[in-house]
């Protein structure tokens, strides 16, 4: 079926002063007088229950007193020495449902502690002094390969350079930092602090980088097992989910994350071209950031459709009103039944209202359709099993299964962040895993 309209795409949709005021930073930073005052809304509560609820165990009130007494240097060691990516996670940790839902005054009052942003004030004056605060244990001798640069993988890298080891990193893409540099929305995470952080991070020494390294592609599971005391593995999640509609060979029809990182990574957002009319399939985060960063980019009318109703969405409820605040619609209990093209290029697509009854969706028959020039595949990563080869690595859950200390089945294996299963595919989990997974492996080096 065709609508018969012609699709309408283009770049250069906005001025560039438009571009730049709408890709600046979503949480402009506290200045010292800002982050003084928040700091004193603290109660520095006995056990703190934000504490708990941060999935890397930061001493939030020891930060929070530090900043207090103007010791924001102090502060940011207290941050980086539970997790190396303080500075990234201040950024975008919905902290929504973390650190900041269980503060004392956001349970009395509905207005947290802003810890996110206190974080963030502390990491940045350390970074900006350029200095790594961390010295390296004296050298073990032993060797450990980590595939992967994320946060995983840089952090695991990170705390085992620390304990003395060398590490190697084989990272399959030019740069490292993961989805901190190509998938997070690019107003969270404005000047180029994605590689700062990196750069920060990698001046810690003994970590030796090979960039456009793929595993199992390049080299095998069992050589690096062969060459190296140890191996962690934090490849993240490289497939994508199909929407099923045999959209694969349509014009219009595009990976959000694949979007996403060429957004992140172009040096003038005018040049790319995006639709009048997007729809987006989804409801996780990237469904949003695909939805709000092309609503910036100049487009529309941007819906986003979900299969199931708000509280289910994977989303938050600040990202999601983050995403209304900018105008983007979200149509909740349908799914896509038929892409709709003219002359192979997308020009809409028609959507089932459904019910859940008792945990199956099911369809109601009615229908609807949106126009739309492009359509946005956002329904979830996936797994991609095939890099560990002859590898007798235990999946579980379509993932890698791992122990309470990210050891996998195989004894000199370990894996965390987005590729191992039971985790919440968020950056600050990804972050602790290398860190635990680092300890594990120490432990077993040294004995
Ligand atoms: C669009 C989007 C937005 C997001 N926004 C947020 C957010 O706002 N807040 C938040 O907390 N989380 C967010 N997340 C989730 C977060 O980014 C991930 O949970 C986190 O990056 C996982 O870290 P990781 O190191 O496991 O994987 P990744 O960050 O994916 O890093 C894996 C690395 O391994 C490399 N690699 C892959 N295959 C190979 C191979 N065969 N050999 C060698 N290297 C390989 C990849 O190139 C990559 O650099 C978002 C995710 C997406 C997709
Ligand atoms: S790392 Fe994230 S969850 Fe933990 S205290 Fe910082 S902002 Fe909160």
């Amino acid at each position: 079926m065709t609508t018969g309209r012609v699709p309408d795409i283009a770049a250069r949709r906005l001025s560039p002063e438009e571009y730049a005021a709408n890709f600046s930073d979503l949480h402009p930073p506290l200045d010292r007088h800002q982050a003084t005052v928040e700091a004193d809304r603290c109660y520095f509560c006995f056990d703190a229950p934000c504490v708990a609820a941060c999935p890397t165990g930061i001493d939030i009130p020891m930060f929070i007193r530090e900043i207090l007494t103007d010791n924001p240097k102090g502060a940011a060691e207290t941050i980086l020495s539970a997790n190396i990516f303080g500075g990234m996670c201040a950024r975008v940790c919905p902290t929504e449902v973390l650190c900041e839902q269980v503060c004392v005054r956001e349970v009395a009052e509905g207005k947290p502690v802003r810890i996110g942003e206190l974080q963030r004030y502390a990491t940045d004056v350390l970074m900006e002094a350029g200095k790594q605060t961390f010295v390296r244990e004296p050298s073990t001798g032993k060797r450990v390969a980590v595939v992967g640069g994320g946060p995983a993988g840089l952090s695991c890298a990170h705390r085992l350079a620390m304990r003395g080891h060398d590490v190697v990193i084989y990272e399959s893409r030019e740069k490292l930092g993961g989805l901190n540099e190509y998938g997070i929305a690019a107003y969270k995470v404005v000047e180029d602090f994605a590689q700062k952080e990196v750069a920060f991070i990698l001046s810690i020494g003994g970590i030796t980088v090979g960039t456009g390294k793929a595993l199992g592609r390049d080299f095998s599971l069992a050589e690096l097992r062969e060459r190296f005391d140890a191996v962690f593995l934090g490849f993240g999640l490289a497939g994508v989910n199909a929407l099923g509609l045999a959209e694969g060979d349509t014009d219009g029809v595009a990976v959000a994350v694949d979007y996403i990182a060429e957004l992140r990574q172009t040096g003038d957002l005018s040049v790319l071209p995006v639709g009048r009319r997007i729809v987006v399939v989804g409801g996780g985060m990237t469904a949003i950031d695909i939805a709000v960063q092309s609503k910036r980019l100049g487009a529309e009318d941007v819906t986003i459709v979900y299969r199931r109703g708000p509280d289910s969405m994977g989303a938050s409820a600040f990202e999601r009103d983050l995403a209304q605040t900018d105008g983007v619609g979200i149509k909740f209990n349908a799914r896509p039944t038929r892409l709709i093209a003219t002359d192979g290029h997308a020009t809409g697509i028609e959507f089932e209202y459904i019910r859940d009854r008792e945990g199956t969706l099911v369809g109601t028959g009615e229908t609807f359709v949106l126009d739309a020039d492009m359509v946005f595949r956002a329904i979830g990563q996936t797994f991609v099993p095939v890099v560990l080869g002859e590898a007798a690595i235990e999946i579980v859950d379509g993932r890698i299964a791992v122990d309470d200390e990210r050891r996998t089945n195989l004894h000199d294996v370990w894996a965390g962040g987005d590729c191992v299963a039971g985790g919440e595919d968020l950056t600050v989990v990804a972050v602790e895993d290398g860190k635990i997974a680092a300890e594990s492996i120490h432990r077993h080096l040294v004995g």
